[in-house]
């Protein structure tokens, strides 16, 4: 099974030590294809990434960096992949990304598409580029038709792979990948799955982006209130069986929004058998 990891750049110096001993852990606990590490749109944390690429480079065997394009320059991205092909890194996650509130600066590109296709007329074949794939729909789409449309626009324009958007029910993922493919987006399409620990955090993030929490686990974790170790054990549950639904399924892969901890992740990996022989939750 491919495994991915994301990871995002701490703001801290200890968060960074923290970070490091997760994915480090995270490493001799799995067999890892790579982690990969978020870039805040308007290029807001981009000292932090590339801090952040640089110092995983050392610890996982292959790095990902996200490179989103809104309210950036042709020439800033180009003096930005430029550098990452000359540290090694073969792989990006290729993203449109959000501006934050009251970031009027539109950039060279409105779209992944066209950062996609950026990439590959600048530097041919040098990278594998993964997409954003929304098997729930984007927030901002116009017509869950014309979303998918655009997603199959990315693959054709280059993209070698994509990366869902977290998803609770894989009816939405399946259908998306059929979909996609009828309409010759034929690439791996790994899911992305969240691991559940903080129930207003989780629901916080979904409504921002457009991801379903069903009713029923929506009322189970509302119900727990500030009970953290039912929030988790249900969630641990939930995400558990979700997983195994989708590798039994046979996907191409599983890349978990890790939130920088170790522990979450590797409960689920091990209650399915997917880590290591030996390797101990901590
Ligand atoms: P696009 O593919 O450009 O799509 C955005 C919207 O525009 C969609 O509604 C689409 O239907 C529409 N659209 C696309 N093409 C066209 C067109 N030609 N004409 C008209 N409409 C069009 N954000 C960050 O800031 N940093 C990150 O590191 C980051 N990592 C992410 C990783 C993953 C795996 C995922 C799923 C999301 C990530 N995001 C990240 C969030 C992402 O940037 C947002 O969801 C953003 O709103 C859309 O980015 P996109 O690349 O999917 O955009």
């Amino acid at each position: 099974m491919n495994i991915s990891l994301e990871f995002f750049p701490p703001k801290t110096e200890q968060a960074q030590f923290a970070l490091l001993e997760s994915a480090g852990w995270l490493n001799d606990s799995l067999s890892l294809q790579y982690g990969s590490v978020t870039y805040g749109a308007g290029g807001s944390t981009r000292e932090g990434t590339l801090q952040t690429v640089r110092s995983l480079q050392a610890v996982l065997p292959a790095v990902a960096p996200h490179v989103s394009c809104i309210g950036a320059a042709r020439e800033e991205l180009h003096e930005l992949l430029k550098g990452y092909l000359a540290q090694g890194i073969r792989r990006v996650v290729a993203l449109r990304g959000d501006l934050p509130s009251g970031y009027g600066q539109a950039g060279a590109f409105a779209h992944a598409v066209d950062l996609v296709r950026f990439v590959r007329e600048a530097f041919g074949d040098a990278f594998e580029i993964e997409v954003a794939a929304y098997p729930e729909v984007h927030p901002q789409a116009r017509s869950a038709q014309d979303d998918l449309r655009h997603f199959v626009d990315k693959v054709k324009a280059g993209a070698t792979g994509a990366i869902t958007q977290y998803f609770f029910n894989s009816d939405a993922y399946f259908r998306f990948v059929d979909e996609a493919h009828r309409l010759g987006a034929d690439v791996p399409v790994i899911p992305g799955i969240m691991p559940i620990t903080n129930y207003s955090q989780l629901a916080r993030f979904s409504d921002a982006c457009g991801a379903e929490i069903p009713r029923w686990i929506r009322l189970r974790l509302a119900g727990y209130g500030d009970d953290l170790a039912s929030i988790r054990a249900f969630g641990e549950e939930v995400v558990t069986d979700l997983v195994d639904q989708l590798t039994q399924a046979g996907v191409p892969g599983i890349h978990f929004y890790t939130m920088n901890r170790a522990e979450p992740t590797l409960a689920i990996l091990k209650a399915l058998g997917l880590t290591r022989p030996g390797s101990e939750i901590q």
